[in-house]
């Protein structure tokens, strides 16, 4: 570990390779006893499975594991996977499924502290601390990101302005009137804000350098825009889902070459989402997650639906931490157009690609006399000229056709004419099987 590291407290000293993978192999042992020996649902997945926790003798034995999934949590509501009595439980979490009942995750003491721990990390290789000033602009109350980027902020001994989500007025007079220089918030809100901040023309009295943007896929012309905008310098990708603790659970260092995570907290597998094997190197899959200290709800192999690749070798920064590529969208977005895998990931790799049309976008899929039809709707840089539009089009459909194998009607709009989100936007229409 490098000096800085180290000597504070949130730094766990960890020499090597080989030590990280041992600190692993006892984490999973540990976990898988616990949840075997306190969780009823884990007892009788793992009975199921005939597997029992003394079969666990090295990492490679994780594959013999049975998966867990958001239907699980769903059906163990309200506390699903709880493996601790429920009187250590000090706080809950919950999320909107996109689907059917909210999932609710619990907390102890502990996975409080862990939670802190490992996100004061995240701040710190973002080169956030004493003396910087953060607006957070992200969800309190039942969502993990508001209590955990102010609770890490303190702890790293920077200025927490928890602002919360939304309120554009609000967000821009605290952007002007304490000049917060850090500012925290979804990708989508990054975006908005930004807009709002280029169209009121108060760049100069503001003083965004680093903007910290989490739990959604961002093309590079999204965050070309965001920074322009802003006037800023740097964005950091930070990852993380509310089963697995909430927002914290990985950031990117300053060479932005991919995603450090907290190996020492959880592992991480990349598998291919239909055979759920491990994918070749450097290949796009699921992550699937295994926690090692988490007592209130341990996950096992639990599914995440969140897409990405694992990125091989050490960082230039020198940090032990593995790497994982951006997440790159999620396996339940991944759609089948005329018997190709396409996720929409692969769509904003191409639009970040081409000059003059901006990072909004989104993609219909219909079917006509039992054919497959997708259009690209994308919007005109707001400095653009309509007089490119048809070459522009017949330029990125080709791109398409090349990079991804199918047809598609690419139609270029008016900038500001495809709905906006405060959340995380919505790219996907598949019209197919509507009447
Ligand atoms: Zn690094």
């Amino acid at each position: 570990m490098k000096q800085r590291d180290s000597q504070k407290w949130f730094w766990p000293n960890i020499e090597d390779e080989e030590q990280l993978k041992e600190i692993q192999l006892q984490g999973l042992k540990w976990t898988v006893s616990h949840a075997y020996n306190n969780s009823p649902f884990y007892k009788k997945r793992f009975e199921d499975a005939s597997i029992k926790p003394e079969d666990i003798k090295s990492l490679d034995d994780l594959k013999y594991l049975p998966f867990t999934t958001a239907d699980d949590l769903r059906d163990g509501y309200p506390m699903p996977l709880l493996s601790v009595p429920e009187n250590k439980v000090v706080r809950i979490h919950s999320s909107s499924g996109t689907t059917g009942k909210r999932k609710i995750l619990c907390y102890t003491q502990n996975d409080i502290k862990d939670w802190i721990t490992f996100f004061a990390r995240c701040y710190d290789l973002a080169g956030v601390g004493p003396g910087d000033k953060v607006q957070i602009a992200v969800g309190y109350g039942l969502w993990t990101a508001g209590i955990s980027f102010q609770t890490a902020c303190e702890a790293v001994g920077a200025m927490a302005i928890p602002i919360g989500p939304g309120n554009l007025d609000m967000q821009c007079q605290f952007l002007v009137d304490l000049k917060p220089n850090v500012i925290c918030c979804t990708a989508s809100m990054a975006l908005l804000l930004s807009e709002e901040v280029h169209r009121r023309g108060i760049q100069d009295k503001i003083n965004v350098k680093k903007i910290i943007q989490g739990s959604e896929r961002c093309s590079d012309a999204m965050r070309r825009a965001i920074l322009e905008n802003f006037n800023a310098e740097e964005l950091f990708d930070i990852t993380g889902l509310t089963e697995l603790y909430g927002p914290g659970a990985g950031i990117d260092c300053p060479y932005h070459e991919g995603i450090h995570y907290w190996a020492d907290y959880y592992i991480l597998e990349i598998l291919n989402p239909e055979t759920l094997e491990p994918v070749g190197e450097g290949e796009i899959g699921e992550m699937v997650v295994t926690t090692l200290k988490k007592e209130a709800a341990p996950l096992i192999r639990y599914r995440t639906r969140d897409l990405t690749r694992a990125i091989s070798g050490r960082c230039k920064c020198g940090l032990i931490f593995p790497r994982h590529d951006r997440i790159l969208g999620r396996s339940d977005d991944m759609f089948i157009f005329r018997g190709v895998n396409i996720y929409p990931g692969q769509i904003d790799e191409i639009l970040s690609m081409v000059e003059g049309v901006s990072s909004e976008y989104n993609i219909i899929l219909e079917r006509q006399a039992g054919k497959d039809y997708m259009t690209i709707n994308i919007e005109r840089d707001p400095m653009g000229d309509p007089v490119w539009d048809d070459e522009i089009e017949d330029k990125i459909s080709l791109m398409i056709k090349k990079e991804i194998m199918v047809s598609a009607e690419v139609r270029i709009v008016d900038h500001g004419t495809l709905p906006r989100s405060q959340k995380k936007s919505k790219r996907l229409f598949d019209k197919r099987n509507d009447k």
